[in-house]
């Protein structure tokens, strides 16, 4: 079916597609606007479009030339982000009041944070980890500057040994970007309110791709990326997770009309909305915004466990071959416990680069993250057992071939 090597490797594609045909996850990827030759590893970087985005977009079109200005009341802009909320909230297991669809996942982070610590004012730490996402880190210093706190960053797997009662805030990623390690939230959760901290979740990698569920975990706030697991398209905005135990208190430093109670009242002194979308602030990016409610609408009535549970599945097989066909060419980073990884394997290799061009000429679209690794994500509402098969296949002649020593992948891009 593809360029590829069909079949080198003994991998039985028939009980593949049978696996495919047969899971009740499998027709959601016909929401997807996936090329048929593509096999497509890169969810937790940029999801693929819905297969609905170019009729809204020209609705949308039709309604700004028709309706000008009135668009924002005859096609319902004003009120588009809640109700992109509304529709993202089941992902997260949270209600709806307790999310707002905006800005940038870096805009969120700081606001998240900076609310976060007013609300320990005692206390002087905020802890992170080393490896974790570098804007975080970026924003956590910035965070650290206008609160008169400092940053404590210290190792992922030694975190909860630094707890203590000086930390207002532990601000780190659910899923590792890199590694795909996944925190056990609920745990780090009870053990940062045992110490009196509360809790910034970044959840860039696990909302569309693992169980993210919000009242189970007793979390405080979070923030996240719609243009990843999500497919919400390129640069789309972001959300903030807001639990509704803070939502009288907690108060975003940047406090915009959007996120006013009553923003077309124009009233000079700033009163919170309810609830999460206090950190709103600006005009929304609608064009953005419909291409999120339209891959959302895609998600209507799909059970997060469920989309945790065809991850788990499709990185155990991605494992699973690799360990029997790679011949230890590559060493397995992510953690093989299920409940310790997200959608995402990466895997080490010294010239990980040009391996990763060498697959991505083939087809086979996964990302590179500096120095070594190769990663693929395995985005549980699009990925195939097929797929799974085929980038083990490519990946297996790549390696024995020697294919990514062409001088031309070489060449390094600025994105993978
Ligand atoms: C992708 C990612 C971001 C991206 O932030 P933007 O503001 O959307 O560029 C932030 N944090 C983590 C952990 C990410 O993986």
């Amino acid at each position: 079916m593809l360029g590829l090597p069909a079949g080198s490797l003994p991998i039985d594609r028939e009980t593949l597609r049978a696996r495919d045909a047969a899971d009740p996850m499998g027709p959601l990827r016909a929401r997807w606007d996936v090329p048929d030759d593509l096999v497509h590893l890169d969810g937790n970087s940029l999801g693929p479009p819905a297969r609905t985005w170019p009729d809204r977009i020209a609705r949308e079109h039709r309604a700004w030339r028709n309706d000008q200005v009135g668009g924002w009341n005859s096609a319902g802009w004003v009120d588009l982000a809640t109700r992109v909320a509304g529709r993202l909230a089941p992902l997260l297991g949270a209600s709806p009041d307790e999310v707002a669809v905006t800005d940038s996942t870096t805009v969120n982070l700081f606001q998240a944070a900076a609310a976060a610590c007013r609300l320990r004012p005692d206390r002087r730490v905020v802890l992170t980890e080393d490896g974790n996402f570098p804007t975080d880190r970026y924003v956590l210093s910035g965070v650290a500057d206008v609160t008169g706190t400092r940053v404590r960053s210290v190792a992922r797997d030694r975190l909860l040994d630094h707890v203590d009662d000086d930390v207002a805030v532990v601000a780190i990623s659910h899923v590792d970007y890199r590694t795909g390690h996944r925190h056990d939230a609920a745990a780090v959760t009870a053990a940062a309110h045992a110490a009196g901290a509360l809790v910034v979740w970044d959840l860039a990698h696990s909302t569309g791709a693992v169980h993210v569920d919000w009242h189970a975990w007793g979390a405080d706030l979070g923030v996240g990326c719609t243009y990843k697991y999500l497919n919400g398209g390129p640069g789309a905005p972001g959300y903030v997770v807001l639990g509704r135990h803070l939502a009288q208190d907690a108060v975003p430093p940047i406090r915009g009309w959007f996120g006013h109670a009553t923003p077309f009242a124009f009233d000079p002194e700033w009163s919170p909305a309810d609830g999460a979308a206090r950190f709103r602030n600006g005009t929304p990016p609608v064009l953005s915004l419909v291409g999120v409610d339209e891959a959302l609408a895609g998600f209507d009535g799909v059970d997060p466990a469920a989309l945790d549970a065809r991850a788990a599945e499709l990185t155990d097989a991605f494992i699973d071959l690799c360990d029997q066909h790679l011949d230890g060419q590559v060493e397995v980073v992510t953690p093989r416990d299920r409940a310790r990884r997200g959608a995402q394997v990466s895997l080490r290799h010294p010239e990980a680069y040009p391996v990763m061009q060498a697959l991505i000429d083939r087809r086979v679209l996964g990302d590179h993250r500096p120095p070594d690794l190769l990663r693929f994500g395995f985005a549980p509402a699009l990925v195939r057992h097929v797929d799974v098969a085929d980038a083990v296949d490519t990946l297996a002649d790549v390696l024995r071939t020697g294919a990514h020593g062409d001088p031309r992948y070489a060449d390094r891009k600025t994105v993978i």
